[in-house]
């Protein structure tokens, strides 16, 4: 590890440990008991700011806890794993974990009638209400997880039986939802160039009347799925949808908190979003929006009393268990919360920067970009089969050259072995960065004499 980042741990951990004297000290204004315990903790941290500073030294503490090793990755790496781009925290994230680490944290002030959402201290319920008008929905709550969201959603609609409009693209979390509920999936088959058409999903909504005799449920569609990052036409999809009465599942997975995302204007009845895929949070966390329409189904207050004590608990919501991210994992969502809206207004050059390294990957003939192209997102599926597979056939380390080539230029994250098909992720990249990403390709390639066109 690269000794300024090791000497960077070294200091916060140490730094930690100076909290936990304090901590353990008695509150009586200022003797800190603890003393000598303090100083010499002190001592420590300063010795490892110089190294810090100086970048000497050499690795002391290698280990948390005993076993768990120090994850430097996004400090010494150009990441482009398909789903950890958007999701790493900004620095205001960080800091809300250290000062919120504590198990229930967000509950200090947690005031009659005792439901997270809301707390006002810290502003857990003005986060609720501001997430709602990001997606421009009626009302949000956050989920441990787009896929909390989705199985609130089939939970409350989907019975046993009921058939669930998913796309031929479908996250395995949708299947789960619904098979959860006791509901059966049914995939619109994907159309030419890897899209969902509004015409196929009418189509599927038709077979499956016929063949059940009953309407489906629900659609759930992704706006760009995970296997392509394809754009599907949500907006058609939901007309369609309406047409039949069926209420629309917005999966804005890989949409919701890096691009301007309209519930409203898609048609969505409901809106989910993944806090740790593209909402800079830590996991599990998520968002599920809906309207007004359908708040009171899907977070639908608890009915039941005690038989024996008679106790009832008013204004719990089922779905929700009560409350969901009750700590770190809500303070760091929303400590992110003003970057992530920021950065929405900035997508069209995210995109521009993926456009700029697929065109620079695929000046490396033989290479294919398998999304759609142009890009208009960053996540994308590309085939170098014809190109750095080619290499890998004769080379001693097989498919692994290729990462040993890109893990010694610093770059981290491409499926470790694959030199076919593969995915990879430039969303939040600066321009440097990318540059630095697209030269370190095509110098692998000109180092295995592929052609550059
Ligand atoms: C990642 C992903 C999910 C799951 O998100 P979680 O927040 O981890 O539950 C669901 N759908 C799609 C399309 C995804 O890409």
């Amino acid at each position: 590890m690269d000794i300024r980042v090791q000497k960077t741990f070294e200091a916060l951990f140490a730094l930690e440990d100076v909290r936990q004297t304090l901590r353990d000290s008695v509150p009586d204004g200022i003797g800190l008991h603890e003393g000598d315990r303090f100083h010499e903790q002190m001592s420590r941290v300063k010795a490892i700011i110089n190294d810090l500073e100086a970048g000497t030294g050499s690795p002391e503490v290698t280990r948390i806890a005993g076993n768990m090793e120090i994850r430097s990755r996004e400090e010494e790496y150009i990441n482009i794993q398909p789903i950890q781009a958007a999701g790493r925290l900004t620095p205001e994230a960080r800091k809300a974990l250290i000062a919120y680490g504590d198990g229930y944290s967000a509950c200090d002030n947690c005031r009659k009638p005792f439901r997270l959402d809301k707390i006002s201290k810290p502003p857990i319920a003005d986060f609720h209400t501001e997430l709602a008008a990001f997606l421009n929905m009626d009302t949000a709550r956050v989920v441990p997880g787009a896929r909390r969201g989705f199985q609130a959603v089939a939970s409350s609609l989907v019975g046993p039986g009921d058939s669930v409009i998913v796309s031929g693209l479908a996250h395995y979390t949708e299947f789960l939802a619904v098979e959860e509920a006791g509901g059966i999936v049914k995939e619109v088959p994907v159309s030419a160039g890897n899209k969902i058409t509004p015409d196929a999903v009418a189509e599927k909504i038709e077979t499956v009347i016929i063949e059940t005799g009953k309407l489906p449920k629900l659609v759930m569609i992704d706006h760009f799925d995970y296997q392509f990052a394809n754009e599907h036409d949500v907006r058609g999809i939901s007309k369609v949808a309406h047409q039949y009465d069926i209420p629309l599942l917005y999966n804005g997975a890989y949409t919701v908190g890096v691009m301007p995302v309209d519930g409203k204007k898609m048609g969505a009845d409901f809106v989910v979003g993944s806090g740790h895929k593209s909402m800079a949070s830590p996991a599990p966390s998520g968002v599920l929006a809906t309207t007004d329409e359908w708040a009171d189904v899907v977070f639908r207050t608890t009915q039941m009393t005690g038989d024996v004590t008679k106790r009832k608990f008013g204004i719990k919501e089922v779905e929700m268990l009560g409350c969901t991210l009750m700590g770190s994992t809500l303070m760091g969502m929303m400590a992110s919360f003003p970057v992530v809206k920021e950065r929405t207004l900035h997508w069209d050059e995210e995109v521009k920067k993926s456009n700029f390294f697929m065109e620079r990957l695929l000046s490396i003939q033989g290479s294919r970009v398998m999304s759609e192209y142009p890009r208009k997102h960053t996540l994308s599926k590309v085939d170098t089969t014809g190109s750095f597979d080619v290499v890998a056939q004769s080379h001693k380390r097989r498919g692994f050259f290729l990462s040993d080539e890109l893990s010694k230029r610093g770059i981290a994250g491409e499926f470790a072995g694959a030199t076919r098909m593969w995915k990879l992720n430039t969303y939040g990249l600066s321009w440097e960065k990318m540059r630095y990403l697209a030269d370190s390709f095509q110098e692998i390639a000109e180092k295995y004499e592929l052609q550059i066109v």
